[in-house]
């Protein structure tokens, strides 16, 4: 079977195919593998793509489909456990802790003891609802199956939590909108729905939420970060490839699709090569896959999910700078401009990430890495006619990245000069990079309309995974996408036996 693409959900697809003696080659148009999850090494500084939050890696067991399937796989991934980051907000500088007492204190200092027992309150809300979604592990529900038919055959352990599986698979707004009032917890929900989603609350599944706050709610409550960063994760996933006799070629790009008749038979690169295969997993975006089909195929198919609206793209910054006293640094920093202009607004929400803090190989002794990017909210259209290179290009490039160095600025003011490596990058890096449609995130399909499409597709031999399938955006739910579309290729039995394993 062929793989197309080296996302993380490309590779726990691969992986577990491979574990359970699939003949599996992973093909990548990048030189490394990861995709959105991808390393890239510069004057010993080791740059992040993507993902800066983490979680559910370290202990086991854990409710992260991505630690599920590397323990499927007995593949190690060490990790750096941390409590506090950094946000800039309207209200202030404010150093936050995972953990319900953390917070409850800093919302205490900020709005009063009405509002912390407003949020304790929507706790108490949350637990049965988060307590519901790990009743149903995302390993264990079939592929192309409806979900209400799947849990009633989970029977038992399901039934404690009949009335909040009622929750899951809505959105997230309604509940809060019930039951937060005070403007600064509904900001702030907001933006943790936002650096999950890609979208607002009124769009995040409900599901995903609850889980988050399930786990930031424990009193040991810890995100991980793994060392090595996303490289080691990617490559994690690689070694548990290879090691069950899979492969992985990159700078192999996938031109299009064979087909005979509705069957897929293979695929072609752009070299002029074809492989024939009696299974193809698309881990491509859904815009990307589409454009792979010969003419003329799966037209409904096609052009129904061609409409699938696209969440927006990124800016990124890449510095390797001088650390020398700076010694309070956190691992994260997560500005906010202004709430009034909605967390999605363009430019008005920033991630920063200086992994080195937790992690010294990622730089060179003395200095720091960082990857600064704003989330999903810079729009493609200014950027779609613009040729890279171009002057008018990298005028746009430095006028747009200017306010990565504005809010930096407010934390390190000499960070200008203490830099040896800037790169920043554009909607046009993020897609020539990650070979993203438009740069896009994803699709922007809102929860509030209903689940994001699964891995099958009407075509035979032809499955999907990664962002554009059910679950939908994120690590987490892309390693669940990929462990679907094998659980659909290898049959109910070898997905039984993976649970069992699993203790699921
Ligand atoms: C800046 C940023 C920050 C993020 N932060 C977080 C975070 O903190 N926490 C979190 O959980 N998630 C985060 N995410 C989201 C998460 O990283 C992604 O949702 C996830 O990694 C996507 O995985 P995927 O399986 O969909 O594959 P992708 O990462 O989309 O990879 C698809 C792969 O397919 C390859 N490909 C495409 N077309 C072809 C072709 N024709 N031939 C061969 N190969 C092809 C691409 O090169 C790519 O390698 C972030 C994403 C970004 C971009």
């Amino acid at each position: 079977m062929v793989v197309i693409g080296s996302g993380i959900g490309g590779l726990c697809c691969g992986a577990l195919c491979a574990r359970s003696s699939r003949d599996v080659l992973v093909l990548e148009a990048h030189a490394q593998p990861g995709g959105a999850a991808h390393g890239f090494k510069r004057d010993g500084y080791h740059f992040e793509s993507g993902p800066s939050l983490w979680s559910g890696l370290g202990a086991w067991p854990s409710s992260n489909p991505l630690k599920q399937v590397l323990c499927a796989l007995d593949q190690p991934l060490p990790v750096v456990s941390y409590r506090n980051w950094d946000v800039l907000l309207p209200e202030g500088a404010l150093r936050v802790g995972v953990g319900a007492h953390d917070f409850e204190t800093i919302v205490g200092q900020l709005r009063g003891a009405k509002a912390v027992e407003e949020w304790r309150n929507f706790g108490s809300i949350l637990q049965p609802i988060a307590a519901a979604a790990a009743a149903l592990p995302l390993l264990s529900l079939r592929p192309g199956a409806e979900v209400i038919p799947q849990m009633w055959s989970r029977g038992r352990q399901l039934l404690p939590h009949l009335a909040s599986m009622r929750h899951l698979s809505g959105a997230f707004g309604p509940l809060v909108q019930r039951h937060l009032k005070d403007p600064f917890l509904c900001h702030w929900v907001d933006l943790l729905c936002f650096l999950i989603s890609g979208m607002p609350m009124a769009d995040t599944n409900a599901a995903a939420m609850a889980t988050l706050f399930g786990e930031w709610f424990q009193p040991e409550a810890a995100l991980d970060y793994p060392v090595g960063g996303s490289a080691a994760v990617a490559d994690a996933l690689v070694q548990g490839l290879q090691r069950h006799g899979g492969h992985l070629r990159c700078n192999a790009r996938v031109t299009g699709l064979l087909l005979d008749g509705d069957r897929t038979v293979g695929v072609a690169l752009s070299n002029g090569e074809e492989i024939h295969a009696d299974a193809v997993v698309s881990n491509a975006d859904i815009w990307s896959t589409l454009d792979l089909l010969p003419e003329g195929a799966a037209l409904q198919w096609r052009h129904q999910r061609a409409a699938t609206p696209a969440c927006r793209s990124f800016l990124h910054l890449h510095l390797g700078f001088d650390a020398s006293g700076l010694e309070d640094l956190p691992i994260h920093t997560v500005w906010v401009g202004d709430w009034e202009r909605g967390i999605d607004a363009e430019r008005n929400a920033l991630v920063f990430s200086i992994p080195s803090v937790l992690d010294p190989t990622m730089a060179p002794e003395g200095h720091h890495v960082l990857h600064g990017y704003s989330p999903a909210n810079e729009p493609w259209e200014p950027w779609g006619d613009l040729v890279r290179g171009s002057d008018s290009y990298v005028a746009f490039k430095r006028q747009r990245c200017e306010v990565f160095w504005n809010v930096l600025e407010q934390r390190i003011p000499d960070i200008r000069d203490r830099t040896t490596v800037v790169m920043e990058g554009s909607p046009l890096s993020h897609r020539r990079f990650l070979n993203a449609h438009n740069g896009s995130y994803g699709p922007a399909l809102s929860a509030a309309k209903g689940l994001f499409p699964g891995v099958t597709t009407p075509l035979t031999g032809l499955w999907l995974c990664g962002a554009s399938a059910f679950p939908g955006i994120g690590i987490p739910p892309v390693a669940a996408s990929g462990a679907m579309a094998a659980h659909a290729i290898l049959g109910r039995e070898a997905q039984n036996s993976l649970l069992k394993e699993l203790g699921l």
